[in-house]
């Protein structure tokens, strides 16, 4: 009988048969490791979870009253001789990679995460492995980031313009990650930053978790809209356009995205500006991280799994595509587009969002389990 692998892909999720756990399982299990308090990886319904103690009041508000087991980067958990260990993977605080290893032999799962320092999450840390288990959102080459220091230039300059000609300023990012990062960046001296209810929770649970987050105001119904106008307003993306959002009028609206690298994208989000600005890795940041493991095998969960794969194995990688159900938050394209297989070249490639599969868990799912607790 073939020796079974550390890691296998079941229809439950990423799966550990020597130390029987999962991790981010989205199917109901006894034991799950989570990399993050993303949706799409921390699901609902498992009966113990183990993950960063920086994702402890995030998946308490998320998730309810799940039975947690919090540790620190690096320190290691066994599990019927399995030794697991969690190490940052820079994609919001708390997001870790794990590592899991059994007689010599190590694979670390990346859930999602990006190379650069966002100055809020600890930053990302290439772990050694044999196998390395990798999403790859944007692993295409168009998809190439600028350092944030440059995006939040220009959005400070945008939100400081829109001060001077009158108009409101509504900046739109996901409510773990980008929110806070938005905040921790966005120049103080310009005004007061006020926040939709569903990204200040996300806050408070962040703040009671230690994080020290810069002060912010949430809108309420008390709250004079005048103020509210003379501020900058964070939202969440399911608040565009809605009646809430228009109140503010006349605004300008902003959207961070990795998406608004290709054409068409800040249209489609009926946004004014749009700013590529995303907590995944972009095409350079996935190969050099996929380098510095030195690993001999790559398993691709999510994105442009077909063209990455192809591409490392071409670089000498033996890189393979998974099927999972990860890709929400802001890996879910809004739209559907068509699949990169059904292009006939690369430039129309370039010029498309994957379709996301055909389960998009995005952030309202994860703002509808949050909204379970008070
Ligand atoms: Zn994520
Ligand atoms: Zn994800």
């Amino acid at each position: 009988m073939a020796k079974k692998q550390l890691l296998e892909f079941t229809d439950s999720g990423i799966y550990c048969p020597q130390g029987r756990f999962y991790i981010d399982p989205w199917k109901p299990v006894d034991d799950a490791v989570i990399t993050h308090a993303h949706a799409d990886h921390a699901y609902m319904g498992h009966k113990h979870y183990l993950a960063h103690h920086l994702s402890r009041e995030v998946l308490f508000y998320r998730l309810g009253e799940i039975q947690l087991q919090t540790v620190e980067y690096g320190e290691t958990v066994m599990k019927n001789g399995v030794a697991i260990s969690l190490y940052p993977a820079g994609h919001v605080i708390g997001s870790a990679q794990i590592r899991v290893e059994y007689k010599g032999e190590v694979w670390v799962v990346s859930g999602d995460y990006k190379v650069e320092d966002d100055g809020i999450s600890t930053p990302f840390e290439p772990v050694r492995c044999h196998h390395f288990i990798s999403e790859c959102t944007f692993g295409m080459p168009v998809y190439t980031w600028k350092p944030q220091v440059q995006i939040f230039d220009d959005i400070n300059n945008w939100w400081r313009g829109n001060l001077h000609n009158g108009v409101a300023t509504v900046l739109v990012g996901y409510s773990l990650g980008k929110a806070q990062r938005i905040l921790q960046n966005l120049d103080l001296f310009n005004g007061t930053v006020y926040t939709h209810g569903v990204i200040e929770n996300t806050n408070e649970a962040l703040r009671r978790n230690g994080v020290i987050l810069n002060p912010t105001e949430r809108i309420t119904a008390d709250s004079v809209k005048e103020d509210v106008r003379k501020g900058i307003i964070i939202a969440p993306p399911s608040s565009a356009g809605t009646p809430w959002m228009r109140k503010f009028q006349p605004y300008s609206f902003g959207y961070c995205s990795g998406w608004m690298a290709i054409r068409g994208a800040k249209r489609r989000r009926a946004a004014d500006r749009g700013f590529v600005l995303s907590d995944h890795a972009d095409w350079n940041g996935l190969v050099s991280a996929i380098d510095a493991t030195g690993c001999q095998s790559v398993y691709l969960t999510h994105g442009y799994t077909a063209t990455f794969a192809r591409y490392l194995n071409g670089i000498g990688f033996d890189a393979h595509e998974v099927h999972t159900l990860y890709g929400g938050e802001e890996e879910a394209s809004p739209q559907p587009s068509p699949k990169e297989s059904e292009l006939e070249n690369q430039d129309e490639r370039n010029n498309i969002e994957p379709a996301n599969k055909a389960l998009s868990f995005g952030e309202d799912l994860g703002e509808a389990f949050g909204g379970l607790n008070p």
